[in-house]
């Protein structure tokens, strides 16, 4: 399997079925984690690949498989490209791991269910989150057709259509699936691969990766000479990275010495990377990436090093404990039944801010109509320019309450 090309994101309203969606198109089931079959809901940023394939002989739309032999005609198809799913969790209370996998996302299915009214809460929020973060390309999948009459079909396509208008969305296709019956799989493929083109990778530039996941791969009684060094998986923003590369993480390690905390970036080399399914010396923007480094196993264990980003060292943006922001909120706050207006940011509330694949929490230092300074708990390693998604703690739930753009 080639390096997947692009990330395509999975997002909707909790069960939907946008993991189901992803086992479909590439046979994996991302819910792992003991806690997630548990509860039969995702929590964590799930990732699985997939090769788009094309029958030679077939029409179009049966022509689009993922299968290397096309089940109609049983000709050998040919690969179209590869690409990445980011699987991101519906429920309300995990928005933050959904906005740190949207700032990965080349493009999403918007996946809403047809038995069910829409919008529901998430679909809603998620799709904001869509417009927020800048992602255009989306394609809409509307899902579980096997379990409504033709009519609720119907009715459900124009509740979406309803639904989307004004939006990013807007223009978006509506393609109606089964992911547990496989129906309409390859129409789905081909709005993939015609409303979510390759992203411009910018290979001249030097390697900047945002951090999505980190692990550590060592099992309990590993001897010394077994253990692997830490993992972390994430994509490439721009650059290139090869087997060997020397490599810096910002922020890095948080240090605390006679009461003073302060966080240090952190240098390694680059062992191994992984892309697609296989072993790789050389990888470039696109899809999601294995680093295996030189790092303590015990500083990428479940995912500590998420939001991080690492990069050729000495070329990183500059690690930030504070930044004033250009506003930008939203009228109303999205996801809840109840849609109350969003009043102006005070000085000392806490705010949620997504940035990139990080989550911290920025105390409001100062405030007026259209820009906020903020101090933060956690530092961010960002460029001037960048893009903040905001969230605000209403009836004890974070809320998307619109974006901020650092101004310095
Ligand atoms: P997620 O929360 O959006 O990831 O939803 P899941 O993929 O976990 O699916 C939630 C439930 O809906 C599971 O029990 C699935 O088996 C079921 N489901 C998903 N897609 C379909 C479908 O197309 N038809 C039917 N009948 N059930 C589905
Ligand atoms: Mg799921």
């Amino acid at each position: 399997m080639a390096q997947p090309s692009l990330n395509i994101g999975m997002v909707g309203h909790v069960d939907h079925g946008k993991t189901t969606l992803v086992r479909a198109l590439s046979g994996v089931w991302t819910d792992t984690h003991s806690e997630e079959i548990k509860r039969g809901i995702s929590i964590r940023l799930g990732y699985a690949d997939t090769v788009f394939r094309k029958c030679p002989e077939c029409p179009e739309p049966q022509c689009y498989t993922v299968e290397k032999k096309c089940t109609h005609c049983g000709s050998k198809t040919d690969e179209i490209k590869t690409v990445s799913f980011v699987d991101a969790p519906g429920h309300e209370t995990l928005m933050a791991t959904m906005l740190s996998g949207a700032a990965i996302m080349d493009g999403a299915m918007l996946v809403i269910a047809a038995n069910e009214t829409c919008p529901q809460p998430q679909t809603k929020e998620h799709l904001m989150a869509l417009n927020v973060i800048g992602i255009k390309n989306i394609v809409i999948v509307q899902n579980k057709i096997d379990l409504v009459p033709r009519e609720r079909v119907l009715e459900s396509y124009q509740e979406i259509k309803d639904f989307v208008k004004g939006t990013v969305a807007e223009n978006a296709p509506i393609i109606p699936v089964s992911a547990q019956q496989n129906i309409n799989i390859d129409a789905l493929i081909q709005a993939l691969d015609t409303y979510i083109p390759l992203p411009e990778h910018k290979l001249e530039k030097d390697a900047q990766m945002l951090i999505a996941r980190s692990f550590d791969i060592n099992h309990p009684g590993f001897t010394y000479e077994d253990i692997k060094g830490g993992v972390i998986g994430g994509t490439l923003t721009q650059g290139s990275f090869k087997e060997g590369d020397d490599v810096e993480i910002r922020p890095g390690l948080k240090i605390t010495s006679d009461g003073v905390t302060r966080w240090e970036p952190v240098f390694t080399k680059i062992t191994e990377i992984h892309a697609g399914k296989s072993k790789v010396k050389k990888a470039v923007p696109g899809g999601l990436l294995a680093l295996g480094t030189q790092l303590d196993p015990s500083l990428t264990k479940g995912d500590s090093l998420t939001g991080q980003v690492v990069g050729v060292p000495g070329t990183l943006p500059p690690t930030r404990d504070g930044f004033l922001m250009k506003l930008d909120l939203l009228k109303r706050v999205v996801g809840v039944t109840n849609e109350s207006e969003i009043n102006e940011i005070k000085t000392s509330e806490p705010l949620m801010l997504n940035i990139g694949t990080a989550t911290t929490v920025g105390v409001v230092t100062s405030a007026r109509k259209d820009l906020a300074e903020v101090k933060l708990k956690r530092p961010v390693c960002v460029e001037t320019g960048a893009h903040v998604a905001i969230s605000r703690r209403i009836d004890s739930r974070w809320r998307l309450i619109g974006v901020g753009v650092i101004e310095d």
